[in-house]
């Protein structure tokens, strides 16, 4: 299975009717980045950027904090980098700053935390700014969940921009800044960001978690919510139908995208992106290459809209040549 990986490495993830899904990884660490060329990714789709903070013992410096992004923009050369802001609270606690809740995964947690902590923030987008000297920046906000909070972090952005400026600091050649749905909220909300916003990425981990309003780490209950859902499905069908009607480029990017099977339902409902675990990157090229996708989206949708029949068993049955 390996060597059939490696031989398609360099190969893109086109289907057998000419669809190009495009294929990224994930990645938090400087670690993960050496992977880059072995995966067989076209770029980075999701750069945790919390982690280099949850390893570290005190809150990492500007200099630490640029040089970092620095090392992952270089090693990544012409292939683009999703680098994703602060996701801290709810399962990633810092060691200090953050207070117990009672339910920290519908509290005070990423970009809400980052709000609120505008030094923090600050200094994190002015690294972002300055690592990315001579390259495209592309930055992501995590958990927005009302325009108005994009609208806040993208404004920071413009911010340090003009900071850069004016103290003549290096500063990236073009800037993309997007947003991840992982809210029902802005999952329904994103259209008020049309011409304001750059592209839209689906974290499916937490938009599934707080769809069902059930625990995204609880085993007690990841049976009785499956992500291959009928509900689940419609909703992010409706998502990348609108994204696309509005031209906002949308990928995938929790950890599903990395199954073959939950690759290859992405792209049938719609979704050219898809970013997921360096290790999954082979396994859903080799799938997605083996289909044709108008073909089986006849039937799929049949499946999708036949709302009497057990989804689950529907799509097991309908994609069990390819997965
Ligand atoms: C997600 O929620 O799907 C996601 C990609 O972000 P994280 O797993 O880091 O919360
Ligand atoms: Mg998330």
């Amino acid at each position: 299975k390996l060597a059939e990986f490696a031989a398609i490495r360099d190969l893109k993830a086109i289907t057998k009717d000419g669809e190009h899904v495009h294929l990224f990884m994930n990645a938090g660490l400087g670690l993960d980045v050496d992977n880059l060329d072995a995966s067989g990714a076209e770029g980075i789709g999701l750069f945790r950027t919390e982690f280099q903070f949850l390893v570290s013992e005190t809150l990492p410096t500007l200099k630490e904090q640029q040089d970092y992004y620095r090392n992952v923009v270089e090693t990544a050369g012409d292939r683009p980098v999703l680098f994703r802001t602060l996701d801290l609270g709810g399962d990633k606690l810092l060691p200090s700053g953050h207070q117990p809740e009672e339910n920290p995964a519908l509290g005070w947690r990423s970009l809400r935390f980052a709000l609120d902590k505008k030094g923090l923030f600050r200094r994190q987008l002015r690294a972002l700014c300055r690592a990315a000297e001579g390259h495209t920046l592309s930055v992501m906000f995590p958990l927005v969940t009302k325009p108005d909070e994009f609208r806040e972090a993208k404004a920071l952005l413009e911010k340090e921009l003009a900071f850069g400026r004016k103290h003549n600091h290096p500063a990236p050649d073009h800037i993309r800044v997007g947003a991840m749905i992982e809210t029902p909220a802005f999952a329904l909300s994103f259209d008020e960001l049309e011409g304001e916003i750059d592209f839209l990425s689906v974290g499916t981990n937490d938009l599934h978690q707080y769809f069902f309003a059930a625990d995204r780490d609880n085993r007690m209950l990841s049976d009785r919510y499956p992500i291959i859902d009928r509900a689940f499905l419609r909703f992010l069908q409706d998502v990348a139908a609108r994204a696309n009607r509005m031209g906002i480029p949308v990928s995938i990017c929790g950890e599903a995208a990395g199954q073959p099977r939950m690759a290859l339902i992405f792209a049938l409902l719609g979704f050219r992106h898809l970013s997921m675990p360096a290790s999954g990157v082979g396994p859903v090229k080799k799938t997605l290459r083996s289909v044709n996708l108008s073909e089986t989206l006849v039937k799929f949708q049949a499946a999708l809209d036949n709302k009497k029949s057990d989804i689950n068993k529907d799509l097991l049955n309908l994609l069990k040549d390819y997965v």
